[in-house]
């Protein structure tokens, strides 16, 4: 047994390590300006208790960031505000670097004020953040986190009518929870995935029921978990944090209901975006990457660039509408070989992150 399981860690190694070769290599020789974006999303120290609370692909710790940053430095990379890209892709291509960089983190979590600003600062690295307006000044967070804390609470009875909801998306994790054992965040994973084929305002309904029910004695949300809109203007004073759309609510816009609330999504996160005190741009990040053909038209209209959960680089043909990301976190890009194989991942196909 550990033998089969010495074998699989070093093959995984050995793929890794081709993974980061071709992609130092491709790096290496490219010669036409390429755009690569990074996307984050929480920022957390690894002893940081809102780590049990969270998805594995979802954090970084602020040394992964600062070693991201370092590596990008280190290969000669022009580290660029995205807009700005775009920007002179459009008109003035002539002025681009061979390999530029885009820092961007999604959701506006507080912990990007507090735990990523400080070393963006100090490195002077331009990111943009793209926000959920509504959930801005507010205590609210989304409902996977809140789906994590339900699961943590031990003292839930699964036969009681307002779980019924959640019971056949627990897959096998349900002797798990009829035995009283602590639910992790890799062991919600699979039950947050099965949810995702409900929409998100059923969800939340859903959860809203529940919330009597739980009795959790862990004060998990003395912490807020979104930006405030004090925190965005002091990271936009001096223009180097730039804030984009990420829709009014997280709604994941395949799954709407009316044509009335994908506009109150996409066009109302704009209208809600001009009123803060932030520099704000007019570029749209699809939630969990979903998108329809109705999203994509009214985001045409509207907004002059949009980011996917496409991996891959970006080139100076490609479209400002179907701008493809990295997807990083402490899981895939914690050393230099790891975060390369990452990129070389990205780098070789159409994969959804
Ligand atoms: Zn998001």
């Amino acid at each position: 047994m550990e033998g089969k399981k010495n074998l699989k860690r070093s093959a995984k190694f050995f793929v890794n390590l081709a993974l980061a070769l071709q992609a130092r290599l491709r790096l290496a020789i490219n010669r036409s300006p390429k755009l690569l974006i990074l996307t984050y999303h929480r920022v957390l120290p690894l002893d940081h208790p809102e780590r049990k609370l969270e998805q594995p692909g979802m954090v970084v710790s602020p040394e992964v960031l600062n070693l991201h940053i370092q590596y990008m430095k280190r290969i000669g990379a022009d580290i660029i505000h995205l807009d700005e890209w775009l920007d002179r892709k459009n008109h003035s291509s002539h002025l681009l670097k061979p390999l530029s960089v885009a820092f961007t983190f999604d959701d506006g979590w507080q912990d990007n004020f507090q735990y990523a600003y400080p070393v963006l600062k100090r490195e002077r690295i331009p990111a943009t953040v793209f926000l959920v307006t509504k959930l801005i000044d507010t205590p609210e967070t989304f409902w996977p986190e809140k789906v994590i804390e339900l699961l943590q609470d031990k003292s839930l009875n699964y036969d009681s009518p307002e779980l019924q909801w959640l019971k056949p998306h627990l897959g096998q994790n349900t002797a798990i929870l009829t035995e009283g054992l602590t639910v992790s965040p890799e062991d919600a994973d699979p039950i947050i995935r099965s949810l995702k084929s409900l929409d998100d305002e059923t969800i939340l309904d859903n959860l809203m029921k529940t919330q009597s029910m739980n009795n959790s004695t862990e004060d998990t949300h003395a912490r807020r978990a979104i930006l405030s809109s004090a925190e965005i203007a002091e990271m936009a004073e001096d223009g180097q944090i730039k804030f984009g759309a990420h829709t009014r609510n997280h709604f994941r816009l395949n799954l709407l209901k009316s044509a009335a609330v994908l506009s109150d999504q996409i066009v109302g996160c704009l209208e809600d975006l001009r009123k803060l005190p932030s520099a704000d741009i007019p570029i749209f990040c699809y939630p969990n990457g979903n998108e329809s053909g109705a999203s994509q038209d009214l985001v045409r209209r509207h907004y002059t660039a949009a980011c996917t959960t496409r991996t891959g680089w970006n080139s100076i043909e490609h479209s400002d509408f179907a701008l493809k990301r990295m997807n990083l976190h402490d899981g895939n890009s914690s050393s230099h070989i790891a975060l390369l194989a990452t990129i070389g991942r990205g780098l070789l196909g159409p994969k959804q992150l």
